[in-house]
C-alpha cells in the first residue's frame, strides 16, 4: 500500500450547508481525519425538475460554491464538484479517493431522507461509514416533545419548550480545522467542469450577493437594526426592517447557530422577536420531519374536502399581479422580478389567493416553490397552510385578511405600492390602496384610469369573504 493510501481520508459532502465556517459535519470530519475533501454534487434528480434555465437558485448555489472554492484554494485544497445522481456519485468518489467515511449534515425533506438512506446502504457494502450530524436546526425531530412524548402541533407551547431547553452548547460554534483538507492536486482529477453553462443553466442577476462572506456582511449589517425589528418587521417599505437572511439560511451560507448567537447577544425586544422567527423555522422543519404527509395532504385533512371554485384565469391574474388590489399586485410583480417577497406580503397574497379568489392553496404553494429564491419545502408548506387555515396552529378560517385594510396598515403612504406599480404613483394616499374607488377626476389627474392603465378589481372582497366562510363551514 502506498503511503498516501494509509492516510486517514474522508469526504465531507455539502448540500444545503454551503459554507466552511461553523459547519458541524466539516468540523467533525477534520477532527477525525487528516485528509478531508469537500464535495458538492449537482443532483440531477433535483435539477431535472427545475423548469427554467434561468432558475435563480442555481445561480445562487453556483456563486456560493465559487466562494467556497476560493477559500479552499487559499488553503491548498479545492472543491470537488460532480454532476449526477448522488447515489452513484458519492460511493464512486469515496471509493476513488479511498475514503473511510463520508460526513454530512442532516436534511429533513422526504426526498433527501430517502436518498441518504439509499446511499448509506451502498456505502455500508463498501465498508465506508456514513456519518450524519444535526446542523440545519437547533432542535430536530423528537428533541422537543410534549409531556406525552408527542411532537408539538401548536407553535407557542413548542416555542416555550424550545426556549426552556436551549443551552449555550446548542448554539456554540463548530469550527472546522482547515489544516486537515485534502490537497488540490489529489482532488482535481476527479472534479468535473461545473460552469452554469455546462449544467444547462444561465447566470442570473440576483437581488442579494451569494456566498458565506456576503451572508456574514448581511448579518453584521442587520445586527445594527435588530433592536427595532419588533416595530419594523411588518412594513415592507422599511429598509432593513427584516434581516433578508432567509436565502442564506436556506442554502446554509450562514449557520443557524450564528443567527441564534446574534439573537442572544442582546435582550432587546427586537432580538427576542427575531429569535421567535428563528424558532418558527425550527418548528416547520420539525413538522415536515414528523408529519411528512403534509406534502401530500392538508395538516387538518378534513379541509381537503373543499372543492375550490377559483379558476385558472383568476390564478393567472394573481400570478401576473393584475388583480386590481394594489398591495397584492405590487407584491406579485416585485416577486416575479426578483424571487423575493416580504413576510407580511406573503401572508397578504396567500390569503387573497385562497380566501378572495377561492383558489386551491396548493397552486399558490407550487408557484412560490418555483420562483422563491429562499424556497424551502418546510417553511413554504407551513406558511401556505397557515394562511389557508388548513395547517397546524393555522390562522382560524373565520379571520380573513382584508387586503385594503392590510395595505393601509402596513404600507400607509403606499410607498411600496408606488415603487412597484409606477402607474399608480400619482394617486393621493387616500386612494392608493384601492384606486377603483377614486372619483374619475382623481384617476384622470393621476394619469391612470382604472380599467385602462390599471385593472379593475377582479373580485369584491366582502362578497368573496362570505363565500370563503361558507366553504369552510361546509366542512365536517
Ligand atoms: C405563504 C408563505 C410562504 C413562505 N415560504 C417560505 C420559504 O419558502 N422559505 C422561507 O425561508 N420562508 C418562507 N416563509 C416565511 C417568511 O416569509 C420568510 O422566512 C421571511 O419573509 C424571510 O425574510 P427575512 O429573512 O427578512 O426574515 P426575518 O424576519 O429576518 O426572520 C429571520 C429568519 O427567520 C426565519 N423565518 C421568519 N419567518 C418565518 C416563518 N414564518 N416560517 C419559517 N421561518 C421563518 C427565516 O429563516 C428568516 O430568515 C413563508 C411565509 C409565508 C406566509
Amino acid at each position: 500500500m502506498s503511503r498516501q493510501a494509509q492516510r486517514k481520508r474522508a469526504l465531507c459532502w455539502i448540500r444545503r450547508d454551503l459554507r466552511l465556517s461553523d459547519h458541524r459535519a466539516l468540523a467533525e470530519a477534520t477532527k477525525a481525519y487528516n485528509d478531508v475533501a469537500v464535495v458538492f454534487i449537482f443532483d440531477t434528480n433535483i435539477l431535472k425538475r427545475l423548469k427554467d434555465e434561468n432558475d435563480r437558485r442555481v445561480t445562487f448555489i453556483h456563486q456560493s460554491l465559487v466562494d467556497i472554492d476560493e477559500q479552499l484554494r487559499k488553503k491548498g485544497s479545492t472543491l470537488l464538484v460532480s454532476h449526477g445522481d448522488p447515489c452513484i456519485e458519492i460511493p464512486r468518489i469515496s471509493k476513488q479517493l479511498q475514503c473511510e467515511a463520508v460526513y454530512y449534515n442532516r436534511d429533513y425533506e422526504p426526498y433527501a431522507k430517502k436518498r441518504d438512506a439509499a446511499i448509506q446502504a451502498k456505502l455500508k457494502n463498501n465498508s465506508v461509514d456514513f456519518r450524519s450530524f444535526k446542523d440545519q436546526v437547533i432542535f430536530e425531530g423528537k428533541e422537543i416533545v410534549t409531556k406525552a412524548g408527542k411532537p408539538y402541533q401548536v407553535f407557542t407551547p413548542y416555542k416555550n419548550a424550545w426556549l426552556r431547553q436551549l443551552e449555550s452548547q446548542d448554539y456554540k460554534e463548530h469550527r472546522p480545522n482547515l489544516k486537515h483538507l485534502m490537497s488540490a492536486r489529489e482532488i482535481k482529477p476527479l472534479s468535473r467542469p461545473w460552469s452554469l453553462k455546462k449544467l444547462g443553466f444561465k447566470e442570473n442577476t440576483l437581488w442579494l450577493q451569494a456566498g458565506e462572506r456576503a451572508a456574514r456582511k448581511r448579518l453584521h449589517s442587520f445586527a445594527k437594526h435588530i433592536s427595532r425589528y419588533a416595530d419594523a418587521r411588518n412594513f415592507p417599505a422599511v429598509e432593513s426592517g427584516t434581516s433578508g437572511l432567509s436565502v442564506h439560511s436556506r442554502f446554509g451560507t450562514t449557520s443557524i447557530r450564528e443567527l441564534v448567537r446574534l439573537a442572544k447577544s442582546s435582550r432587546s425586544n427586537g432580538s427576542q422577536t427575531w429569535l421567535s422567527e428563528l424558532i418558527w423555522r425550527d418548528f416547520y422543519q420539525m413538522i415536515l420531519d414528523q408529519f411528512p404527509e403534509v406534502t401530500q395532504e392538508s395538516f387538518q385533512s378534513k379541509y381537503d374536502q373543499i372543492e375550490w371554485p377559483g379558476s385558472r384565469a383568476l390564478f393567472n391574474k394573481w400570478c401576473r399581479g393584475e388583480t386590481g388590489y394594489p398591495i397584492v399586485d405590487a407584491a406579485m410583480r416585485h416577486f416575479n422580478a426578483t424571487g423575493w417577497m416580504h413576510n407580511r406580503l406573503r401572508m397578504i397574497v396567500a390569503s387573497f389567493l385562497v380566501k378572495d379568489l377561492l383558489v386551491n392553496w396548493r397552486w399558490g404553494e407550487a408557484y412560490f416553490a418555483r420562483y422563491l429564491l429562499d424556497y424551502d419545502l418546510a417553511a413554504n408548506n407551513g406558511g401556505w397552510q397557515w394562511c389557508a387555515s388548513t395547517g397546524c396552529d393555522a390562522q382560524p378560517y373565520f379571520r380573513i385578511f382584508n387586503p385594503v385594510s392590510q395595505s393601509k396598515k402596513y404600507d400607509p403612504r403606499g410607498a411600496f405600492i408606488r415603487q412597484h406599480l409606477p402607474e399608480l404613483s400619482n394617486f393621493p394616499d387616500r386612494y392608493i390602496h384601492f384606486p377603483a374607488e377614486a372619483p374619475i377626476k382623481v384617476q384622470n389627474d393621476a394619469g391612470c384610469v382604472v380599467g385602462k392603465q390599471y385593472p379593475q378589481p377582479v373580485v369584491v372582497h366582502s362578497v368573496q369573504r362570505q363565500r370563503a366562510l361558507k366553504l369552510f363551514k361546509g366542512v365536517r
